[in-house]
């Protein structure tokens, strides 16, 4: 099937209770351990691509390696995200290379890492909902600064220093016509979320069930949901890795999430430690070898199992087959 809208996988996502995972890419690998994965759990899928991937990737790559992963895996409906757009512009150039979904990150200036106001957000929100829904696209918003930066991306603040305000999000929501809003409630991009274990008073649980309240019908996205599990720290570290003791966001508490309105789940953190650890143990084990492809399997492989496992985790698995695709077209009539 062709690359389906984001709005459609989280519609069918809230009529089934379940939550979406979307994970990030750079490369033929990291597409292909989704989509293996994906078959494999039989799930629907978001794959997104940040500005840093589509510049390390030249997009035009990365995005025939979508076209790929649509004709070679024709029974799962795959939505093509972008993450993090800094700017209407480049949500746009996302649009007319054929993504099928962007994020419009107005809480953040166009650098990326100051911080933005209230109007500013909503008027670049605004614009870029409706040149994306004339054409179909679906749109995510952001409400608030999310902790730490990934990409080159973030304020860099601590994650609980904009906390999004309940109210403010309903109204936010309603002037732009947003598809899909994340919010901070203290989860934060990068490995280094928590330095201990996050127990239910880390994380603002209540402020995303009021939110949620607020806007039943509007997808809820957490970003920065990494569970960074202490296996995959530890393989990095036998083998010559140097991370920091730290903690993620528990499973237990996204699936919390996902039984109040949360619908996509942003989580890349995991697979750069499956990955990275699948490597440094070829490297460490068999320092003989110089075939790229003796380690980069190994890395699709290790990536593969942590995406199926969270595939599991937030409900998708064995939905993929639920429903038939809404054309771009067709997704532009409804909007009107
Ligand atoms: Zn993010």
């Amino acid at each position: 099937m062709p690359l389906v809208t984001m709005r459609q996988l989280l519609d069918e996502a809230a009529k089934g209770g379940y939550g979406v995972g979307a994970f990030n890419v750079n490369n033929m690998e990291q597409i292909q351990a989704i989509m293996e994965a994906a078959r494999e759990t039989k799930s629907p899928v978001i794959i997104q691509a940040s500005r840093g991937a589509r510049s390390y990737s030249q997009d035009r790559f990365l995005y025939h390696l979508m076209l790929a992963a649509t004709e070679l895996y024709p029974e799962i409906p795959v939505a093509l995200h972008l993450d993090h757009g800094n700017s209407p512009e480049t949500c746009k150039s996302a649009i007319e290379m054929g993504f099928t979904s962007v994020m419009m990150d107005g809480s953040l200036m166009p650098d990326g890492k100051t911080p933005a106001t209230y109007d500013y957000n909503v008027k670049t929100t605004r614009e870029v909902v409706e040149t994306a829904h004339a054409r179909g696209v679906t749109v995510e918003g952001e409400i608030g600064v999310l902790g730490g930066i990934e990409d080159g991306h973030g304020a860099g603040v601590d994650a609980l220093a904009h906390v999004t305000n309940p109210a403010q999000a309903e109204e936010f929501a309603r002037l732009t016509g947003v598809d899909a809003l994340a919010i901070a409630i203290g989860t934060s991009h990068g490995a280094y979320k928590f330095t201990r274990k996050p127990t239910g008073d880390i994380l603002k649980m209540d402020v995303l069930i009021e939110i949620h309240k607020r806007l039943p019908t509007t997808h809820l996205v957490m970003h920065g949901s990494s569970s960074v599990p202490k296996e995959l720290q530890d393989i990095i570290n036998q083998y010559g890795g140097k991370l920091r003791p730290t903690w993620g966001v528990p499973i237990e508490e996204i699936q919390l999430g996902i039984k109040n309105g949360v619908r996509k789940i942003n989580v890349d953190t995991d697979n750069r430690l499956a990955i990275t650890g699948a490597i440094r143990k070829v490297f460490a084990e068999k320092p003989e070898e110089f075939d790229p492809r003796s380690y980069l399997k190994p890395a699709r492989e290790a990536m593969k199992k942590v995406v199926a496992q969270r595939m599991t985790q937030f409900g998708q698995a064995g939905h993929a087959g639920d429903y038939a695709p809404v054309s771009l077209q067709e997704m532009a009539a409804r909007y009107k």
